[in-house]
């Protein structure tokens, strides 16, 4: 073979290598809506799922969120739940950005925000599927996403329908759990439901209502995030289940401290996008700084925004990687 043709040879393999070779990462960008939940999810072939739009004030927030996040098209949307802090911001997103397809819980919830989504949903143009335990949603051959919960049609509570959704790519998974509840957490261990996710999003706010012991070790996650607004009436996230978590070694990411929460999967391990504004904590000794329940951070502790601790000389811990 002559020596061009071998380099044009080594080149293609090259270009070859960075296209393939890097794998495409997953991002998961719990986004600080106050009380509520919004959740979005970047796949690795750049689809786009929202899970909730936290409630209406937040509306624009999540809007701009997306738009910031070069989000031209939601790929999927799943509404949770008709309450108002899951759906409420959804009304403004649907006014701004195109759909493709709404997963959301057959329920007769007649509150005029709800009514509103269904019509906005309705004339969106949008692939409209009622939920149901057991669904896979195809948006990227890269990923999985399926359905655990609800299994049933005829609940009291509004929260009991809540969708509970399992994502896995690669070797890493994450569970988002909207508002459900020790009920249904019953009935997926019942239904032996694959629950294991190395990253858990705590049910209803952390709330006592859910995070049964059971589910905790069913999931068995390293990381638990708790999306919810600082000093919100309901006394969220209730103190048994911030204790339950921490038991269990689980690190706890939480949006009223954190602001906005984004983890970064390559398909093999998770990690945690730095966020400057995030509250970082220090020891008077020490010379890392480490996330509020990292066991390496002793008792005097000292609160301090990420940049300020990287600009006084901290750097992260190896064991928390705040
Ligand atoms: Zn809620
Ligand atoms: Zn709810």
């Amino acid at each position: 073979m002559q020596k061009s043709a071998q380099k044009i040879i080594v080149v293609l393999l090259l270009t070859l290598f960075l296209v393939f070779g890097a794998q495409a990462k997953l991002l998961v960008h719990y986004i600080d809506v106050g009380q509520g939940d919004a959740i979005l999810i970047q796949t690795p072939q750049e689809k786009n799922i929202l899970i909730d739009g936290g409630p209406r004030v937040a509306g624009d927030i999540v809007v701009n969120y997306l738009k910031e996040h070069n989000v031209a098209t939601i790929d999927v949307l799943i509404a949770t739940h008709p309450h108002e802090d899951h759906i409420g911001g959804l009304l403004a997103v649907l006014d701004v950005f195109p759909i493709k397809a709404v997963y959301y819980p057959q329920i007769s919830h007649t509150t005029k925000t709800y009514e509103n989504f269904l019509i906005k949903t309705n004339l969106s143009g949008a692939k409209r599927i009622q939920e149901k335990s057991g669904v896979e949603v195809e948006v990227d051959p890269k990923i999985n996403l399926v359905f655990l919960a609800p299994e049933e049609r005829n609940y009291e509570e509004v929260n009991h329908y809540s969708i509970v959704a399992k994502l896995t790519y690669g070797e890493t998974s994450f569970l988002f759990t909207g508002d459900t509840e020790v009920i249904n957490e019953e009935k997926m261990l019942e239904n032996k439901a694959n629950l294991q996710a190395e990253v858990l999003k705590v049910a209803h706010h952390g709330s006592r209502t859910s995070s049964s012991e059971a589910f905790l070790e069913a999931v068995d996650p390293d990381l638990a995030i708790i999306s919810l607004g600082k000093d919100n009436s309901f006394g969220h996230p209730h103190q048994i289940v911030l204790d339950r978590l921490i038991q269990r070694d689980i690190t706890v990411l939480r949006t009223d401290e954190l602001g906005d929460i984004v983890l970064v999967s390559d398909g093999k391990s998770i990690s945690i996008e730095p966020n400057d504004m995030m509250l970082v904590h220090v020891t008077p000794t020490g010379k890392k700084f480490h996330l509020v329940n990292c066991r390496m951070l002793r008792d005097n502790k000292i609160p301090l925004e990420r940049k300020e601790a990287l600009l006084k000389g901290y750097e992260p811990c190896e064991i928390c990687k705040p």
